[in-house]
């Protein structure tokens, strides 16, 4: 469902992603891990065209993000197309991002609205998907008047209201207080079991292990490993993976 290749990104002279080349099957959750500055959220952000490569590309679907070839060359999309792309890849950060003088289905609804669903179809989905999160009966609530966990829980069923082929999350779990981590964990679990594919980046490496299918390690915009989560988190091969788990575990 995705493919990268030579993904490169330099912010003035500081080269943030070296060449990375990854791939993520349909149905199957990587994990994407490594020490700060590592190029994990640029690699996120680069695969939703928040970052516009400086070469390489990501393909979702078969449809390169941002381009599509004109006569054998790669020319940049007119921006509603790049929208419309994006908006099949979800993205949850670790900062809520949730509008804070909307309620809760405003919130959900906005994004599906915008692209043409009617605000009576849309609505009824966002109840859906709040009860697939566990906030059933929240249509009505403000962000302020919910926990940091059951925000979050919020934004990712608004990224699901867009019915997206791919998840993004960038340390989705980073901003909550302890005991609030373990249900955004779940909802996502949940996802997993349901089959969504995703692109995860986290510390929670428990988690980490049960959940993905591929456990990518990145140091200094490159990848150095990747394998099995039980390969990788268990018996790392390279020395800064080995050096990393052992600080995390
Ligand atoms: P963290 O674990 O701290 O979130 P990360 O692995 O997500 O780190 P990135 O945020 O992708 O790392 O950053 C990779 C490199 O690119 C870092 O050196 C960072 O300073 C740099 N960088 C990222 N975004 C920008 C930007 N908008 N402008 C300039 N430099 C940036
Ligand atoms: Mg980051």
């Amino acid at each position: 469902l995705v493919r990268v290749r030579g993904l490169t990104k330099s912010f003035g002279a500081h080269p943030a992603l070296r060449g990375i080349d990854l791939d993520v099957n349909e149905g199957e959750v990587t994990v994407l891990l490594g020490p700060s500055g590592s190029g994990k959220s640029t690699l996120l952000r680069t695969v939703n065209h928040i970052e516009k490569p400086d070469a390489g590309f990501v393909e979702v679907d078969g449809d390169i993000i941002g381009y599509r070839h004109v006569g054998g060359r790669l020319r940049e999309r007119p921006s509603r197309e790049i929208a419309a792309q994006r908006a099949r890849i979800g993205m949850v950060f670790q900062q809520f991002n949730l509008f804070g003088h909307q309620t809760v289905a405003q919130n959900i609804i906005e994004g599906p609205v915008a692209a043409g669903e009617s605000r009576r179809d849309a609505l009824r989905h966002a109840s859906e998907l709040l009860e697939r999160v566990g906030l059933a009966g929240r249509e009505g609530s403000y962000p302020r008047q919910l926990s940091g966990g059951q925000q979050q829980r919020v934004a990712i069923a608004r990224a699901l209201a867009q019915r997206p082929s791919l998840m993004l999350f960038d340390e989705p779990t980073s901003a909550l207080d302890p005991e609030l981590v373990g249900e955004v964990l779940s909802v996502i679990r949940d996802l997993a079991a349901d089959g969504m594919t995703m692109l995860i980046v986290t510390h929670e490496l428990g988690f980490a292990r049960e959940v993905a299918d591929t456990v990518v390690f990145l140091e200094d915009g490159r990848i150095v490993e990747s394998g099995p989560p039980d390969d990788v988190l268990l018996s790392p091969v390279n020395e800064r993976t080995r050096s990393f788990v052992s600080a995390v575990l």
